[in-house]
C-alpha cells in the first residue's frame, strides 16, 4: 500500500503582520513592496506598522513571556521540535520564498534552509541545557545559589542576505529558554526575516504574542524599536554603521540594556606556500561567490604568498570565468541577483574605484538587471578600497604576500574580525598560524563560510560583540540572578 505524502497548504496573507497576538495590518499607513530582485516583479505590499504597534507588541510581550517562562523544559523543547517538523514539510515552499524574495540561488537556499532548521533543532536541547549553581559561601549559615533565569524580552533586528537564518539563530534560542520575541526584519525581505517563521512557530504551538514581527521602517521604528522599555536584550545582526548607533542607543539611553552585535566582515582567505593550490581554487571560489558575496564570512581578500601567486591566480581565472550566473531558481546557477538597484549601484563604484587605484581586472563583465557577473582584480595592495572596506558583493582582489609572516600582517591589516581563512599542507602550522590572527573565527583548509549550531559564532574588533549557537547561546539569552539563604541568624559587626 502506498501512501500519499502529507502536504500542507502553503501560507496565506503574508502582507499580514502577527502584532500582540493578532495577524493584521500595520498602522502606519504607508505601505512597503517587496520585489523578487531578479525578475524585478512584487511579490506583495505591507502596510508597515507605526510606533503604537511596536509598543503594543512590547507589551504583550512583556505579558506572555511570564508564563511561557513557566513551562517545563520538554514543553517548550516541543515547540522547538514541531517547527522543526514543519521545516521539513514545508522545505519547498520555505526554499521558494528564500530564492523569490532575496534573489538567493537554489544552492544558497537549501543552504539556509538546513541552517535554520539546525539551529531550531539544536535549540530544542537548551531548555533542558541550563543550569544553575550552588556556590560555597564565607558566611556562617549561609547557602549562595545561582539561577539562571530568561531575559525577559528580547528584539531582534536582521539583515535582508541570510534573513530566514539570521533571525532564526536569535529567536529559536531566545524562545526555547524562555523568553518572548519581537523581531524586526529587514525592509528587502520582511517574509523570510520574520512573517515566515512567525507562520512556522504559531502553527508549531507557541502560544499567541510570545512573538510578534513589525515590519516597519528604520527610519519611523528604528530607534524607537531598540529605546522602548520592554526590551532587556536586542540582539542585532548588520552592518557596522548601523551595529555602532545601535550600541550606543541601547548601552547609553535611559533604559541599559544587554546587546549583540554581529557585524560587517572583511575575511582574508590566505594561500601559504606549501599548500594545495587545486582545493585552495575550489575554496576560495564558493567562499567568495557563494550567494553573490553577500555574506558577512565570505572572503573579501585573496592573500597569496609569492611562490603559488601565479598559479593560484590562472586558476582562480579559469574557475571563476566559468561560473553559471542569472537566474537563481536554475539548479545550475551559482550567481544570481544582488538584493537591490542601490546594492549594485554601490558595487559598480567599487569596481570603478579599483581600476582608479590601479587594481588590474581579470574578470569583469556588465551586469544584466541586477545580477553583476563576477569580478576579480590582481595586484591589489592593501591601502586599495577593495581591500579595506567590506564588499558584500561577487568582486574580489588578490594580493601577493612575501613570506608568511607578511601574509599575516596583511591578513591582520583590518578594522574587522570576524571570520578567515588559512590553506597549507601543515595543519599544525595552520593552527598556529590561525591563533595569531585576530579573528573570531578561523578555519584551516576550509573557507571561512562556516556556521554550525553548536559552535561558537562571532566576532573581534568592529565586527561585533557576543557569540551565538549552542552554550553560548545559553550565556547570551539568559542572565544570572544570585541568591541566598541565611539558615541560621547571622553575626553582624552592630
Ligand atoms: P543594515 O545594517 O543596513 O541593516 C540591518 C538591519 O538593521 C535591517 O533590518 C535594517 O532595517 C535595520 N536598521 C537599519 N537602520 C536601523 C536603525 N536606525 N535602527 C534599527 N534598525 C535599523 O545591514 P544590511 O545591509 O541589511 O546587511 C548587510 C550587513 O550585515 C553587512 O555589513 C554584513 O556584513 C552584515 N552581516 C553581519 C552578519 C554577522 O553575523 N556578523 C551576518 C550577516 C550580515
Amino acid at each position: 500500500m502506498t501512501t500519499t505524502p502529507f502536504v500542507r497548504p502553503a501560507y496565506q496573507n503574508l502582507e499580514l503582520q502577527p502584532l500582540a497576538g493578532q495577524w493584521r495590518a500595520g498602522s502606519a499607513g504607508r505601505t512597503l513592496d517587496v520585489f523578487d530582485p531578479f525578475t524585478q516583479t512584487r511579490l506583495l505590499q505591507i502596510t508597515q506598522a507605526n510606533r503604537e504597534d511596536l509598543d503594543a507588541a512590547y507589551r504583550k510581550a512583556r505579558v506572555t513571556q511570564l508564563d511561557w517562562a513557566t513551562k517545563g523544559p520538554a514543553e517548550r523543547g516541543q515547540v522547538l521540535l514541531n517547527a522543526v517538523k514543519i521545516f521539513d514539510e514545508r522545505r519547498e515552499e520555505i526554499i521558494d520564498w528564500i530564492i523569490r524574495e532575496s534573489g538567493s540561488t537554489r544552492i544558497k537556499a537549501q543552504i539556509e534552509w538546513g541552517a535554520a532548521r539546525a539551529i531550531t533543532l539544536e535549540s530544542a536541547s537548551l531548555p533542558s541545557r541550563v543550569h544553575g549553581r550552588i556556590l560555597a559561601s564565607n558566611i556562617p549559615g549561609k547557602e549562595s545559589r545561582v539561577y539562571r533565569t530568561p531575559l525577559g524580552v528580547i528584539g531582534v533586528i536582521s539583515p535582508w542576505n541570510f534573513p530566514l537564518h539570521l533571525t532564526a539563530r536569535s529567536l529559536a534560542p531566545a524562545l526555547a529558554l524562555g523568553n518572548a520575541v519581537v523581531v524586526k526584519p529587514a525592509s528587502d525581505t520582511p517574509v523570510t526575516g520574520g512573517l515566515l517563521l512567525a507562520r512556522i512557530f504559531e502553527e508549531a504551538g507557541l502560544p499567541s504574542g510570545v512573538l510578534s514581527v513589525v515590519v516597519g521602517s528604520g527610519a519611523e521604528i528604528g530607534d524607537a524599536f531598540v529605546e522602548h522599555p520592554v526590551p532587556a536584550f536586542i540582539s542585532f545582526t548588520g552592518s557596522t554603521q548601523v551595529g555602532r548607533n545601535i550600541g550606543r542607543i541601547a548601552s547609553g539611553g535611559e533604559h541599559l540594556k544587554h546587546v549583540a552585535l554581529e557585524l560587517g566582515g572583511n575575511s582574508p582567505f590566505v594561500v601559504l606556500a606549501d599548500a594545495d593550490v587545486e582545493q585552495a581554487v575550489s575554496a576560495a571560489v564558493v567562499g567568495k561567490f557563494l550567494h553573490q558575496g553577500q555574506i558577512c564570512m565570505a572572503i573579501n581578500r585573496i592573500i597569496v604568498e609569492q611562490p603559488l601567486l601565479e598559479t593560484f591566480t590562472r586558476r582562480f581565472v579559469e574557475r571563476v570565468k566559468a561560473l553559471p550566473y542569472g537566474d537563481p531558481n536554475k539548479a545550475e546557477t551559482v550567481i544570481g541577483p544582488v538584493i537591490n538597484s542601490k546594492q549594485l549601484a554601490g558595487l559598480q563604484e567599487k569596481i570603478a574605484t579599483a581600476q582608479a587605484e590601479g587594481a588590474t581586472l581579470l574578470v569583469g563583465g556588465e551586469a544584466h538587471g541586477n545580477v553583476l557577473p563576477p569580478h576579480v582584480f590582481g595586484n591589489v595592495t592593501a591601502d586599495m578600497d577593495i581591500a579595506h572596506e567590506e564588499i558584500f558583493g561577487p568582486l574580489v582582489g588578490i594580493q601577493s604576500a612575501r613570506d608568511a609572516e607578511h601574509a599575516l600582517e596583511l591578513a591582520n591589516s583590518s578594522e574587522y574580525g570576524l571570520s578567515s581563512a588559512v590553506f597549507t599542507s601543515s595543519l599544525e602550522r595552520g593552527v598556529q598560524f590561525a591563533r595569531r590572527i585576530h579573528a573570531g573565527m578561523t578555519h584551516v583548509n576550509d573557507i571561512p563560510v562556516n556556521d554550525e549550531p553548536n559552535a561558537p559564532f562571532g566576532g573581534e574588533k568592529n565586527s561585533g560583540l557576543g557569540r551565538f549557537n549552542g552554550d553560548w547561546a545559553i550565556d547570551e539569552f539568559t542572565t544570572d540572578h544570585w541568591i541566598t539563604l541565611q539558615h541560621a541568624p547571622r553575626a553582624y559587626p552592630f
